[in-house]
């Protein structure tokens, strides 16, 4: 397993938010702790402007250098325009990686899937998946599905995908919740999948086995995760009920539809956190 980090990634955050930079050394310390799962570590790619440009407006690209918050949950930090581009930059090594057959894990922050085109928003400033997938469309891929499950509906990867004919975007959420979008699909190409808070395991995982048929049934070339796991049973930010198994379970699953693939992490708050990530990437590999 192929895990791209940088531990730079933790040097912004406020007292109080649950997207927080322990999110990362928790886990960082936990992977170097474990033995069954053998991992190898890469950094993030550079990142072009012309990359950034296919999935966000210039203007948005220039107001992440200026010092006024997005909205309450994003706010403006110093320096936070080259976080994010660091974050995109893992996600470009995590694509090049799963073209070359390995199994790879995104281990960055800020997220990205609720970034728009000109708004960051719920902790994200820039569209780590979509920059991903509209980077691997223009350089040769012809089919990527892009599987959310992320308790929180992906509604900037959505927005920015919609109808691309190259991308399929499904994604698995909690509704009522934020961002309070993904009740239907939307567009030729956008599948949403909203579940009642409370859902229990085994019917969160129908609905997981009905998105994952679909996304079969779009015969992609490549697969790309965002990978939240706050959907978690003691996740702090929404009432669904996984646990560790089944976000292994996920992981095989996704695995065995048997083409490249990569995940990015996105969220998942509770101080189990590295335990989920670790179940999950161990169905990623196989172990
Ligand atoms: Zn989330």
């Amino acid at each position: 397993m192929k895990i791209i980090t940088d531990e730079r990634c933790t040097g912004y955050g406020q007292p109080g938010m649950a997207e927080r930079p322990e999110r990362i050394t928790m886990t960082l310390a936990a992977l170097r702790k474990q033995t069954q799962l053998p991992i190898t570590w890469s950094k993030p790619a550079k990142v072009d402007d012309a990359v950034l440009l296919r999935a966000h407006t210039p203007e948005h690209l220039a107001r992440l250098n200026e010092p006024v918050d997005f909205d309450g949950d994003t706010p403006y930090f110093p320096k936070i325009a080259e976080y994010a581009r660091a974050s995109v930059g893992a996600a470009l090594e995590a694509l090049k990686a799963a073209r070359a057959g390995e199994s790879v894990f995104s281990l960055m922050r800020p997220p990205g899937h609720h970034a728009t085109r000109r708004h960051a928003m719920g902790f994200c400033y820039l569209s780590n998946i979509a920059i991903a997938v509209l980077e691997a469309l223009a350089t040769g891929t012809k089919r990527v599905g892009v599987f959310d499950f992320d308790v929180h509906h992906g509604n900037g990867t959505e927005a920015i995908l919609l109808n691309n004919p190259g991308a399929a975007f499904f994604s698995i959420h909690q509704f009522p919740c934020y961002p309070g979008t993904g009740t239907a699909n939307v567009g030729k190409n956008c599948f949403n999948y909203p579940v009642p808070p409370y859902t229990p395991r085994k019917e969160y995982r129908h609905v997981f086995e009905d998105a994952l048929g679909h996304l079969k049934s779009f015969k992609p070339e490549l697969i790309a995760v965002s990978a939240g796991f706050d959907a978690y049973a003691r996740d702090p930010l929404a009432q669904e009920t996984l646990e560790a198994e089944d976000f292994y379970w996920l992981g095989e699953s996704l695995r065995k539809v048997g083409v490249p693939m990569f995940s990015l992490l996105e969220g998942g708050y509770s101080d189990d956190l590295p335990e989920l990530i670790l179940a999950y990437l161990k169905g990623v590999e196989g172990k």
